[in-house]
């Protein structure tokens, strides 16, 4: 099985390039999704969490709001630390298993999308990793239109990861979504053609 990490900085454009390829027929481990499945309620994680940062951060329901826990942990790097901390080995097991159902199903190749990917280590399950780039003035709109953050705001998330030079150093390839959706539409299609399957 060939399993391709998928990252690049906020808003670059991965969770569209996803959605591209789930057209082309991949399979894709989102891991953001699985960071959440991670930390449900009767979960180890849940109860680290809660206990590292209070219940304040629970819903009504006991689930764990993420609203709430991004706002502690995208303005504290000790904070984020600590949730990263408690989050990526969970993580690293649900990712290991979802690999191995994909393995045993008989899937011949897998899109594992993740903004942390090697802050992670979760390159380590990848056997080539794709980095989604856009020049930051563009993230800065679309983000801004995505979710309304400011400018300020998507600049520090931008401050908190890696540089788009050292993705692209560690990247095997690099798709470059500065221009349409079509474009963007169009390298991936050729990415994913060019796969021996
Ligand atoms: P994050 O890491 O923050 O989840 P992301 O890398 O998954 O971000 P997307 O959600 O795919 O990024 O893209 C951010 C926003 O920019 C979305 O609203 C998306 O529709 C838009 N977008 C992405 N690429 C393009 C493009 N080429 N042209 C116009 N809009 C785009």
């Amino acid at each position: 099985m060939l399993v391709i990490g998928l990252t690049g900085g906020i808003g670059t454009g991965k969770t569209e390039a996803t959605h591209i390829l789930r057209e082309l027929g991949a399979v894709v481990v989102d891991s953001d999704k699985i960071a959440h499945l991670s930390y449900e309620p009767g979960t180890e994680a849940h109860s680290q969490i809660v206990s590292k940062f209070g219940d304040e951060i629970l819903a009504d329901s006991g689930v764990i709001d993420r609203s709430q826990l991004g706002e502690l942990v995208f303005s504290n790097v000790v904070h984020r630390e600590e949730l990263e901390a408690i989050v990526w080995p969970a993580v690293d097991k649900l990712i290991e298993a979802s690999l191995l159902k994909e393995e045993q199903r008989g899937i011949r190749i897998v899109v594992i999308e993740a903004a942390k990917l090697f802050e992670s280590g979760w390159d380590r399950f990848t056997d080539v990793i794709w980095t989604v780039e856009a020049f930051e003035a563009e993230v800065v709109v679309r983000v801004a239109n995505r979710s309304g953050l400011s400018e300020s705001d998507t600049k520090s998330r931008i401050a908190a990861q890696l540089t788009r030079e050292e993705r692209v150093e560690w990247a095997d390839v690099v798709i470059e979504n500065n221009a349409t959706l079509e474009n963007l539409r169009d390298q991936v299609t050729i990415l994913w053609e060019s796969i021996p399957k």
